[in-house]
């Protein structure tokens, strides 16, 4: 399994440093969004940082990029389909980040929706997929269309049970909360939303995740339940006959709940 620790950015960001299979003293990281903590981290744990992934180009993902790629020379890789503000290795659906000398493979899939060239990188069991999924929740709609970002919540649910999901926010509690309005009767969701509540109020860490998990809580990976479709039906006070329709009633509904 992959050594994976969370570096704390902003109010609520996790840019994640993962430690080298091939040589304990060399890590890469995903979405840093801001260099100071990342160097801590990697003077406080002894390492050297040997690559950059980026998941998507809001600034809260990339605005630390340039100045470690520059100044650990290392090389970094991001979506094709976006602008990262550095020289980079661009990266489509399929591709394969082959990192041998770390013995780290990641293999690309395409997940827009939040953002249009929103890229996952899945391998060793763990998937980093920036913020398309997060744990009981998904991404904003700012640059696709609902059925765009249900493909992609459906790539990665199709992911194997046990895969660990790396999100890049703690949205958590908050997400468990809107679960359970969807959801009121879900007796998983209500058992997470208790055990996360005790967690953040020890202000630790709800991440990772799983798929399996996901798929028990995430209301946006539940649009073909019955109990979430009828929830959003109420909610819209019609009769919502694709998948697509119910996930766009959803993600409006969470939009304007608090
Ligand atoms: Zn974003
Ligand atoms: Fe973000």
């Amino acid at each position: 399994m992959l050594e994976v620790s969370p570096v704390r950015a902003f109010s609520d960001n996790y840019l994640w440093l993962i430690r080298a299979p091939a040589d304990r003293s060399c890590a890469v990281v995903v979405d840093p969004g801001d260099a100071a903590p990342v160097e801590r981290e990697l003077e406080h744990q002894g390492l050297s940082l040997r690559a950059v992934l980026v998941t998507h180009h809001h600034p809260d993902h990339v605005g630390g990029v340039q100045a470690l790629a520059a100044r650990h020379d290392a090389p970094v890789y991001g979506p094709a389909r976006e602008r990262v503000p550095c020289e980079y290795e661009p990266l489509e659906d399929g591709d394969v980040v082959d990192l041998a000398d770390l013995a780290l493979e990641f293999r690309v899939l395409d997940v827009p929706g939040h953002t249009a060239g929103h890229i996952a990188y899945a391998g060793h069991g763990a998937v980093f997929c920036g913020d398309t999924l997060f744990s009981a929740g998904c991404g904003r709609l700012f640059e696709g269309t609902p059925s765009q970002m249900l493909d992609s919540l459906d790539r990665l649910a199709a992911l194997p049970d046990e895969t660990l999901v790396y999100c890049a926010h703690e949205y958590t509690l908050s997400n468990l909360r809107f679960a359970a309005a969807v959801e009121p009767g879900n007796g998983v969701v209500l058992e997470a939303l208790e055990e996360v509540r005790a967690l953040r109020e020890r202000d630790a860490v709800t991440l990772p995740s799983t798929i399996g998990r996901e798929r028990g809580i995430n209301p946006f990976l539940r649009c073909r339940e019955p109990t979430v479709r009828g929830a959003a039906e109420r909610h819209a006070g019609r009769t919502l006959d694709r998948p697509a329709d119910v996930f766009a009633v959803i993600r409006s509904w969470k939009d304007g709940f608090r």
